[in-house]
């Protein structure tokens, strides 16, 4: 088995989400794929929440192009025949983002809680239009796997239960499985997130349960560099690189 996980610029557009796809159908073995939401779109919900909190109905439009955006990738990636339940499904996410945020904005209170909530929905809709592009992949809901403590914004993992849950939900798996990364709950099923970037720590949380044999990190760039190339015009990658070096 292996863990494939794929960043937020990996699954940025449409045409990135089709090479995901071609990747994954290559794999000879069992996949699990972790995705992060769609690039930028955990930025835009942290940007709007912070509207929405000051009584600033800017939010509205900008559900809209989060809306837009997503539909936008069913039309390009899912075939005619099986686009209507997916876009409800869509829909109902949106929809109950935008209920998430009008409370914010009429209460002008946001706690690390509901920010958590708010968040999740970045990886909850890609995950879930992820997996249904794939011909056949089953789709994830990471709140039964990874169990937390109730640390809003940047849970601890409970691994007794975690390990637990990973292994009971993947009994009988076989094929491709696509997951949410960075969402979580805690205890009393309420949702947490593992901190900004949790991604990397959610595929790397599951490949140790499942005992895969490889866990590849995906991204926009072909290794581990000196500097941020879109920073630093010369950065290169790093050929061989210890542990301790990467650390
Ligand atoms: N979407 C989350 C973030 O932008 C998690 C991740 O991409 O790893 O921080
Ligand atoms: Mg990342």
């Amino acid at each position: 088995m292996k863990v494939l996980k794929f960043g937020g610029s990996s699954v940025g557009s449409p045409e990135a989400i089709k090479q995901v796809i071609d990747i994954v159908n290559k794999q000879e073995v069992e996949t699990v794929v972790v995705v992060s939401a769609f690039k930028g779109i955990t930025d835009l919900i942290l940007k709007i929440s912070e509207e929405a909190v000051q009584g600033l109905d800017s939010y509205k439009s900008e559900v809209e192009n989060i809306r837009h955006r997503h539909l936008e990738s069913i039309d390009k990636l899912i075939p005619k025949s099986k686009k209507t339940p997916i876009i409800q499904y869509t829909n109902r996410l949106i929809e109950e983002m935008n209920d998430l945020l009008y409370g914010v904005f009429l209460v002008g209170d946001l706690t690390l809680k509901t920010k958590d909530h708010l968040l999740s929905f970045g990886e909850r809709l890609s995950s879930f239009i992820i997996a249904n592009a794939f011909e056949s992949a089953s789709c994830i809901d990471m709140r039964h796997c990874i169990s937390t403590n109730s640390k809003h914004g940047n849970a601890q993992v409970n691994f007794e239960l975690t390990n637990k849950n990973i292994e009971k939900t993947f009994k009988n798996f076989s094929g491709i499985s696509v997951i949410p990364g960075f969402i979580a709950a805690n205890k009393k099923g309420q949702i947490t997130t593992l901190g900004r970037g949790g991604s990397d720590y959610t595929a790397a949380i599951i490949a140790a349960a499942l005992d895969a044999e490889v866990l590849e990190i995906w991204t926009d760039v072909d290794g581990f560099m000196t500097a941020d190339p879109r920073k630093v015009s010369k950065a290169y990658v790093i050929d061989e690189l210890s542990y301790s070096e990467a650390l």
